[in-house]
């Protein structure tokens, strides 16, 4: 595996595997890597393209009251799982090899991007599509891998990618998750004692959502009173936000039809969390993946 830190080397190596046609798949990460990033990394291999994996804890999707500087970096330990896994290169440039000063750009998707998340964290998504797109010009990836986990950082991705013409194709991974429901997350190590116990409350209060439906509840509201009683067994969990919307416009919806998402984000004890589930038609029914 070669590490590459500066975007000119990156785009010598994207310029060279063009010219060879060999495409290449990107999976963009900020780090402290687990087994979700390494499910993308396998999907992005089974392509049989080189793979990409890019290390930026990008400052610029940060609040200033959020936590860029104590986001765990695990660099060395990254570096090694990658190389055991095969990657070919690993770009991990630094912020100011991204943001130069002068730097002044930013990419919005608009309407997507001031709902759900980006009204908890305002100017979240700004930051995440303007990295986005920076690595998708610099690496020229024909693939790019993002987890469900994030389904509406991934659905702005897609969105920015078709709306741009990007010649990147968007592929979304399914959420791994923990023996006990809770979704990985490099956050999940500030999870301590009784907050990571608490934690599994919100997998299982998507499950919840998931028996309503199978029972043949169709009514949002009702779908996510029975999310909130989950959550309220637990103390330690204080909800953000819970919204069941449509997959095109992240609205939210009052019955299930077509494709939808129950999205939620909560506070477990100081540790900001996020999961969702997937709701999709079939036949009469609806599949709901957790
Ligand atoms: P992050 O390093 O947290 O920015 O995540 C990098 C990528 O990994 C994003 O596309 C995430 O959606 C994805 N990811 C993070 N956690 C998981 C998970 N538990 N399962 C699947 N994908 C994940």
């Amino acid at each position: 595996m070669q590490t590459v830190h500066t975007i000119e080397w990156m785009k010598q190596i994207a310029h060279e595997a063009r010219a060879e046609e060999r495409i290449l798949g990107l999976v963009p990460t900020m780090g402290a890597l687990h087994e979700g990033h390494f499910s993308l990394i396998r999907a992005a291999q089974r392509e049989g393209a080189p793979v990409v994996v890019s290390l930026f804890v990008n400052p610029k999707q940060f609040g200033p009251a959020e936590d860029l500087n104590k986001y765990p970096r695990t660099l060395e330990a990254d570096r090694a799982a990658l190389e055991a896994l095969g990657v070919d290169y690993l770009f991990a440039p630094s912020p100011q090899e991204m943001y130069p000063s002068g730097f002044r750009t930013a990419v919005v998707v608009e309407g997507l991007s001031d709902r759900l998340e980006g009204r908890s964290r305002p100017g979240h998504f700004r930051g995440v599509t303007t990295v986005v797109l920076k690595l998708f010009e610099i690496v020229q990836p024909r693939f790019a891998y993002f987890g469900r986990k994030d389904a509406q950082q991934a659905r702005l991705i897609r969105q920015m990618s078709t709306d741009l013409n990007l010649d990147t194709n968007v592929v979304v991974c399914p959420i791994v998750r923990e023996a006990d429901g809770l979704a990985l997350s490099s956050r999940n190590v500030y999870l301590k004692g009784e907050d990571r116990r608490s934690a599994a409350a919100l997998s299982r209060s998507l499950a919840a959502v998931r028996e309503e439906i199978a029972k043949g509840e169709r009514d949002a509201n009702r779908l996510l009173a029975a999310l909130r009683r989950v959550l309220a067994l637990e103390p330690r969990v204080a909800l953000d936000y819970a919204e069941i919307v449509d997959n095109e416009r992240l609205e939210p919806i009052t019955n299930l039809r077509g494709t939808s998402y129950v999205l939620l984000a909560a506070k477990v004890g100081d540790t900001r969390l996020i999961d969702n589930a997937l709701i999709e038609p079939d036949g009469e029914h609806f599949k709901v993946s957790v």
